[in-house]
Order: C-alpha cells, then sequence, then structure tokens
C-alpha cells in the first residue's frame, strides 16, 4: 500500500505524494509527513543495488514515498537526468579526514552548494507532475545568496514553469549574483529590488497572500519546508551509512532550516542504522538550546560568516517535534501556536532527556569557524568552506577517543565563501572552472523599486498571465 501524507498539526487532509509536492505547505499551516515509516528494503541497506551507482541507490531508498504517483521506470529515469549533471561520478564522495572524522561532499551539484542535491530532482518531479495535469505554475521567491540559484538551476527550461527570483540589489556577492543572472533560459527572471533581503521576502509573503493575484498567476514555491526535498537529502544518509567501516556512524550536520539533518533522522526512522545527529549552529543557536536544555526562545538574527545558517525559526523542527509529540497533531499545533506568541518553547522533561540519546547541539562561533578551515588547510592542505567548518568544529567537539566515525556534512564548495576563507588561510580557494566562466557572461535581470505594485505588474508580465 502507498504511503499517504499527513499534516503535522492534524486538521488538513491526507494528501498523495503528487499533491504533497505541487502544495508545499498543508492547508492548516502544518507540514506534511509520511503517515508511516516505510522500512528500508534489502537492496537500500545493501548501498549498492542495481547498478552499484548514486541514482540506483536513490531510486531504491525513494521508491517507497512515490509508490503510485510514477511508473517505477519512470520514476528512475527523472533521478538518473537529476543527478547526472554532478560533477563526480558518486554524486555524494566521502573523504576521510583520519581520527574517525569523515567528510561527505554534497556540493558537486550546478551550484555547488547541498540545495541541488533535492532541488534537481524536485524540479523534475514538479515539471512531469504539471505536464500530467496540463498546469503550468510561476514559482516566486526570494534569495540572500544560494538558495535562488539553486531554485533556477533546478527548473531551468522546464517546460510549465516560470521562475521569478529577486534579490536585494548590490547586497549579494558577485558569484551569488552572476550564478543567477547568467542563466540563459527564457523561463528565468531576476529581479534586483533596491532594497534589502528582508524586503524581498516581504514583497514575496505580499503576493502569496493576495489570494486573488496568487491563482490568477499560478503561484508556486519550492522551498525547504517541501517535503519532496527532505525525501531526497535521505539518500545520502543511506550511502554515508552502509560504506563499510561507517557502521554505527554519527553525523555533524550544519543546520539552518533543520531540513539537512531531519532527512538523516528520516533515514533513521527507515531501519538505518545511526549512532547521533550533532546539530551544528553559527552563533544562531537557537537549536543549540532546544537540544541542550529542552527550551528554546527566539531572538534576532545576528549574520555571521555562515550566512546559510542565519536563522532563528528552523521550520522543518516542526516535523520533529511531531514526532516527540507522538504524532499528535492538535498538541503540536498548539505547542507551536504558543511558541508564535510567547516566542519561547518548552517541551517535556522527558521528552527532553529521550532527546538527549539521539541529538546534542553544539554551537560555533566566528572565531571557531575561522580556525577551523586554518587548522584543516595547515594539516591536509584542503579547503573548506565556513558552513562545513562549523560542522567539522561541532564533531571534534564532541569526539571523544572510544565513539564510533563521525561524518561531516560538506554543504558547500568553499570558492563560494570566497572572503571568509580568504581571511582564514591567507589566499582565495581555487575557483572551479564552472564558476571562473561566468564572469565573462552577458546577465540578464530586471531592476525595480522596493514597491509591491510593481513587482507585481512584473511577474505578471513574466507568467504570461498581465492583469488587465
Ligand atoms: C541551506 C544551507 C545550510 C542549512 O541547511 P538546512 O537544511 O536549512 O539546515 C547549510 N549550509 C549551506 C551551504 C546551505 O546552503
Amino acid at each position: 500500500m502507498s504511503v499517504k501524507y499527513i499534516s503535522t498539526r492534524g486538521r488538513a487532509p491526507a494528501l498523495d505524494f503528487g499533491d504533497v509536492l505541487l502544495a508545499g505547505l498543508a492547508a492548516d499551516g502544518g507540514l506534511y509527513v509520511p503517515d508511516r515509516w516505510p522500512v528500508l528494503s534489502p537492496e537500500a541497506l545493501s548501498g549498492r543495488p542495481g547498478r552499484g551507482d548514486y541514482a540506483d541507490l536513490a531510486t531504491e531508498v525513494m521508491w517507497p514515498f512515490v509508490d503510485g504517483a510514477y511508473p517505477r521506470a519512470r520514476f528512475d529515469e527523472l533521478v538518473r537526468d537529476a543527478y547526472a549533471g554532478f560533477d563526480h561520478p558518486e554524486v555524494t564522495p566521502l573523504v576521510e579526514l583520519g581520527d574517525g572524522l569523515w567528510l561527505m561532499e554534497l556540493f558537486h551539484g550546478p551550484t555547488l552548494a547541498f540545495k541541488d542535491i533535492a532541488l534537481q530532482l524536485v524540479g523534475r518531479l514538479f515539471d512531469e507532475e504539471l505536464t500530467r495535469r496540463g498546469e503550468q505554475v510561476t514559482i516566486v521567491g526570494a534569495t540572500s545568496g544560494d538558495t535562488g540559484s539553486a531554485a533556477i538551476e533546478a527548473v531551468r527550461d522546464r517546460e510549465n514553469i516560470q521562475i521569478v527570483i529577486l534579490h536585494p540589489h548590490g547586497r549579494i556577492s558577485e558569484v551569488q549574483r552572476q550564478q543567477m543572472t547568467t542563466v540563459d533560459s527564457a523561463n528565468v527572471h531576476n529581479v534586483a529590488i533596491e532594497g534589502t533581503f528582508d524586503d524581498c521576502q516581504d514583497l514575496v509573503k505580499a503576493m502569496f497572500a493576495d489570494s486573488a493575484f496568487r491563482a490568477e498567476q499560478r503561484l508556486s514555491a519550492v522551498n525547504s519546508i517541501n517535503w519532496a526535498r527532505v525525501m531526497a537529502q535521505t539518500v545520502y544518509y543511506v550511502a554515508a551509512a552502509t560504506r563499510p567501516g561507517l557502521e554505527q556512524v554519527s553525523f555533524s550536520v550544519p543546520t539552518g532550516n533543520f531540513g539537512n539533518v531531519l532527512a538523516g533522522h528520516v533515514a533513521r526512522q527507515m531501519g538505518l542504522a545511526i549512532d547521533r545527529f550533532i546539530v551544528a549552529s553559527n552563533r544562531n543557536d537557537i537549536l543549540t538550546q532546544f537540544f541542550t536544555t529542552g527550551s528554546m526562545a527566539i531572538t534576532e538574527v545576528h549574520p555571521t560568516l555562515s550566512p546559510s545558517m542565519d536563522i532563528q525559526v528552523s521550520s522543518n523542527l516542526e516535523r520533529l517535534l511531531f514526532e516527540l509529540l507522538d504524532r499528535d497533531g492538535i498538541r503540536t499545533a498548539e505547542t507551536l501556536e504558543d511558541f508564535r506568541q510567547t516566542g519561547q518553547m518548552q517541551i517535556d522533561y522527558r521528552i527532553s532527556a529521550d532527546l538527549h540519546r539521539e541529538w546534542c547541539g553544539v554551537r560555533v562561533d566566528d572565531a571557531e569557524t575561522t580556525s577551523t578551515i586554518a587548522d584543516l588547510y595547515r594539516e591536509t592542505g584542503m579547503v573548506i568552506d565556513p558552513h562545513t567548518a562549523v560542522g567539522l568544529a561541532a564533531a571534534r567537539r564532541i569526539r571523544r577517543g572510544s565513539d564510533g566515525p563521525i561524518v561531516v556534512l560538506a554543504t558547500a564548495h568553499p570558492a563560494k565563501f570566497g572572503d571568509a576563507v580568504e581571511a582564514a588561510i591567507g589566499e582565495c580557494p581555487p575557483m572551479p572552472p564552472a564558476l571562473a566562466e561566468l564572469a565573462d557572461r552577458p546577465e540578464r535581470c530586471e531592476r525595480l523599486p522596493n514597491d509591491l505594485s510593481a513587482v507585481k505588474a512584473h511577474v505578471a508580465h513574466c507568467s504570461g498571465h498581465a492583469s488587465q
């Protein structure tokens, strides 16, 4: 029997995979989760099913979540196509650092950050589902850097999708801008807003809040709460933990929205042998509080060297909370409603005591991030990015001599955060050819004032549904 999806807030109808894919958020404000955890097949647990490559493992691991939505051969084709563009044959290669520490490189996709692993597949699944329904959508999003380019690369040239990405004019790095604006595809529309990232986000929220506009323009999003993104990320946990020598492995995961590490939890729920998750945060340490004390309180967001983790409220934590509350949607909804109103949350001490066996939260500040990059470079000649450095510093702090191996998830290529790396090691990380070439390409971008009606008119123009 195929899996159905239920809301973490218990008041939305159960849906099939295709509906969940396009819906994103549930109608009651909750997030979708499978109604039960499928068990990993013996083939998946062998780590090398089929032809023994990443795509076959991915199909095997994800199949129970999508069974019924696609014929298996078609799903297999979409998965294979999604990972064909990665620049490493293993897709997510493991590198041994010594002392029981490993790095798993998740940055071999087209935009050199881990979001490609989920989005390259999700873009294809979206297009497939829209074709089946004979529908078209316009994806609208705001970016402070990484997410926008990963989303653009994921849906460029897809027939049924237009994508409009807002970024703050002059406030993202050259490389980040070029990764978006040099994409030469008719369905990709970049907008530089004369304002801040918050202004961009407010404009996007306002467009989604206008239900008439939203329906007329068929607005859609591919944000990190989308179940399909979590699903696609479970695969590399299986790839790592089934490798000989990495039995009972722990993972150290540099975390922002909690999507990456939650995927590891899902893999464990499916029967994968994992010891612990180290939830690594930068100075924005609300998750460290949660995993050490069982409580959390919202404060302001501080900018750090690892900007993709500069988040206060990690939306995917809701999925773990739902599990901790025995899948009681009503209690989950109450807890989150209360958190929203008071800015504080305290979970039952028994639940919190349980958490310590499998999770631990570690906070790493900018100084330690920099020294971690510098130390690794001095010891091994390897260069890592600041997000990965947060994960590595956390793993080193937690690891005691007797512990099992720890895999640190390397979430971005160092060249994407060249300034922070240069400050740590005194030189620029080598630029991969794919990034270096961008500087010579023509850029396409519309510059607009921070003005809702101007932006709406532009979105309508891009979507081909211009309002009267
Ligand atoms: C998005 C991102 C993260 C955080 O991932 P979450 O799933 O939000 O926890 C970490 N590192 C990099 C480089 C990212 O782009």
